[in-house]
C-alpha cells in the first residue's frame, strides 16, 4: 500500500543489473539520502556485495548516519538459461545472451512486489532503471510514481530523438554525412556512428527494446546523471520532448568523499590502491595520460593492443586498464600478447598497466592526471568532466559518438582519436582493425602538449568545467536544487494520492 501524507518520503531505487547502472544509482541512492529521505536499492546478492561496504559507512559514519537500505531479490539466473553466477550484464558471455537476461530481470517483477509490500514506510516512488519496463506496472498498482533513470545525457538523447524523429540518416549510405536537424550546434554524423537502436546491425533485439521504448514515454519523470551547466541548451530541449520533470542531479560520482568510497567504487580495485597513488606521485601534475575502455569493452585482443602501442609511441606517461580473460578467435589473450610482447618490461618506466577493475575516480582525481582516454561511456565521460581533466575521444557502441561530439564540439575538452565506424556489442570481432595506434598516438601528443594555445585553452575550460561540476552537487548548486525539486516532486504526489 502506498504511505499516507504525513508518513517519510521512501524512494526505492531498482538499477538494472550493469555497471553503467548500478554504480551510478547507488551514488544517487547515497545523495538522495543526504537529503533526508528514506532510500531502499533493490538488487541481487553478487552485486549487493559489491556497494555493501559504502551504504554501510553512510548509515554509521559518513554525512550523518543515513537511511539507506540494500535489499536484495535472488536472480534466475539458471532458470532463464544463464550461467549459474550471472547477475550482471557485464558477466554474459555471449551477446546470444542478452534476452535470456532481460527474460530473467521481467521475472523478477513477484518478488519485487511482495518486497514492496513489506517495506516500512511504505513506499513512496520507484526509480527504475530504464531498461526495466515492467517497473512502470509496478508503480502504477502502488498508485506511485515511477520514475526512470536515464544512462544517457541529454546531448545525447536530445540527438537520438531529433534522429528517430526526423530519420534524416535512414536511406543514407554507412559513411554519408548528415546533419543532426534542429539543434543549437551543427553536428555532423553518419550511419556507421549511430547507436543500435537507430540503425540495428541485426534483428535480435527489436523485442527488447521495443519493450523499452513503449513505456518511455508514460514515465512520470528522468533523473539523469549530469548537471545543468554542462549542456544547458540541451537540457532545455530534453524537457521539450520530455516535459519538465527531467532533474539533472549529477554528477552523482562526486558525492563519494572519503578515499575508501572512491577507491572502492563499483568493485574492488584489481590493483593495490596505495602502489598506484605512489607511481602517481612520482609524475608532474597533469602528465599522465589514464586509458580505460570501460567496463564491458569486448574488443578482440588484436584490437585492443592499438591502445597499448599508440600509448607506448606518444612517449608520455600512461595508466593502461585492461580488461582479463578475453581471449579472441585467433585464440590470442591479452595476457599472453603482453608477455609474448614483452610490453609491460618494455614501458616500465612510464607505464603503469592495471589488470581488471581500476580505480577510475580516484586515478582521475589524482593531480598527476592530465588526459583521459575514454570509451565515452557516458559515466566516464562525467567522470572526466567533473575532474577537470581534457578527453580524448574513443567511442566505441552505443550513444558514445554523441558523446564524442559534446566534450570535443561543443565543450571544447576534448580531441577525438578518430573512430569511424561503431562496434556492435558482443559483435567486435567482425568490426576490423577501429581504433589505430598512430591516431592513439598522434591524439595523446596533441591533447598533452605544454607549448600550444589550443591545449592550453582545453585545459582551461576543462578545469572551469570540473569545478563546476563538483560546485553542482553542493548546496546552493543547481543539481542539489533539482534533488530538492524531485523529492517535491514525489512528496506532492503522495499527498494528493492521500486526500
Ligand atoms: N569503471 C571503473 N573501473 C574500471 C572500469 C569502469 O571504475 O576499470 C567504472 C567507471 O568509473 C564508470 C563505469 O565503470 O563509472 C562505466 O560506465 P560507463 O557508462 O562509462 O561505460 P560502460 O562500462 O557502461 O560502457
Amino acid at each position: 500500500m502506498a504511505s499516507a501524507p504525513e508518513e517519510p518520503i521512501h524512494f526505492v531505487l531498482i538499477p538494472l543489473l550493469s555497471p553503467s547502472h548500478l554504480i551510478p544509482m547507488i551514488d544517487m541512492a547515497r545523495l538522495l539520502a543526504r537529503h533526508g529521505v528514506a532510500v531502499s536499492i533493490v538488487t541481487t546478492p553478487l552485486n549487493a556485495i559489491k556497494f555493501a561496504a559504502a551504504i554501510e559507512r553512510d548509515n554509521t559514519t559518513n554525512s550523518g548516519r543515513l537511511n539507506i537500505q540494500l535489499l536484495q531479490l535472488q536472480f534466475p539466473a539458471l532458470q532463464s538459461g544463464l550461467p549459474r553466477h550471472c547477475e550482471n550484464m557485464a558477466q554474459l558471455p555471449s551477446r546470444d545472451l542478452i534476452a535470456n537476461f532481460f527474460q530473467a530481470t521481467a521475472m523478477l517483477q513477484q518478488p519485487f512486489e511482495e518486497l514492496l509490500d513489506t517495506l516500512q514506510p511504505p513506499p513512496s516512488c520507484i526509480v527504475s532503471g530504464k531498461n526495466l519496463p515492467w517497473t512502470v506496472h509496478t508503480a502504477r498498482k502502488y498508485g506511485i510514481p515511477r520514475i526512470f533513470f536515464d544512462a544517457m545525457g541529454c546531448f545525447a538523447s536530445t540527438c537520438a530523438h531529433k534522429l528517430e524523429v526526423s530519420q534524416v540518416h535512414a536511406n543514407l549510405s554507412k559513411f554519408e554525412p548528415f546533419l543532426v536537424p534542429d539543434l543549437p550546434h551543427t553536428i555532423e554524423l553518419t550511419r556507421a556512428k549511430l547507436p543500435e537502436n537507430l540503425s540495428p546491425p541485426s534483428q535480435d533485439l527489436v523485442e527488447v527494446r521495443d519493450k523499452i521504448r513503449a513505456v518511455e514515454a508514460i514515465a512520470d519523470g528522468i533523473v539523469v546523471n549530469s548537471f545543468q551547466e554542462l549542456e544547458t541548451e540541451y537540457v532545455q530541449e530534453y524537457r521539450k520532448v520530455k516535459g519538465d520533470n527531467v532533474w539533472c542531479v549529477g554528477p552523482v560520482s562526486a558525492c563519494n568523499k572519503l578515499d575508501l568510497d572512491i577507491a572502492e567504487r563499483g568493485e574492488k580495485s584489481s590493483v593495490d590502491v596505495k602502489r598506484c597513488l605512489e607511481w602517481l606521485d612520482l609524475w608532474e601534475p597533469g602528465s599522465v595520460v589514464y586509458a580505460c575502455l570501460g567496463s564491458i569493452c569486448g574488443l578482440a585482443t588484436w584490437q585492443l593492443v592499438e591502445v597499448g602501442l599508440g600509448l607506448e609511441a606518444s612517449n608520455r606517461p600512461f595508466v593502461w586498464v585492461i580488461k582479463e580473460g578475453r581471449q579472441d578467435s585467433q585464440g590470442m589473450t591479452m595476457e599472453r600478447w603482453i608477455e609474448e610482447e614483452g610490453f609491460e618490461e618494455r614501458t616500465k618506466g612510464r607505464g603503469l598497466l592495471i589488470r581488471g577493475w581500476a580505480p577510475q575516480v580516484l586515478i582521475l582525481s589524482h593531480p598527476a592526471a592530465g588526459g583521459f582516454l575514454t570509451h565515452c561511456g557516458w559515466n566516464s565521460t562525467m567522470e572526466g568532466v567533473t575532474s577537470g581533466v581534457p578527453i580524448l575521444a574513443c567511442p566505441l557502441f552505443a550513444e558514445q559518438f554523441f558523446n564524442e561530439k559534446l566534450v570535443v564540439e561543443v565543450l571544447g575538452i576534448g580531441v577525438s582519436v578518430g573512430v569511424e565506424a561503431a562496434v556492435a556489442w558482443g559483435m567486435e570481432e567482425k568490426s576490423g582493425l577501429v581504433i589505430k595506434r598512430e591516431q592513439v598516438r598522434n591524439a595523446v601528443v596533441k591533447i598533452m602538449d605544454k607549448e600550444g594555445t589550443e591545449a592550453e585553452e582545453r585545459r582551461r575550460r576543462a578545469k572551469e568545467l570540473g569545478d563546476m561540476a563538483k560546485r553542482a552537487i553542493e548546496e546552493g548548486g543547481s543539481s542539489h536544487h533539482n534533488m530538492d525539486l524531485l523529492i517535491q516532486f514525489v512528496r506532492h504526489a503522495q499527498i494528493k494520492r492521500c486526500v
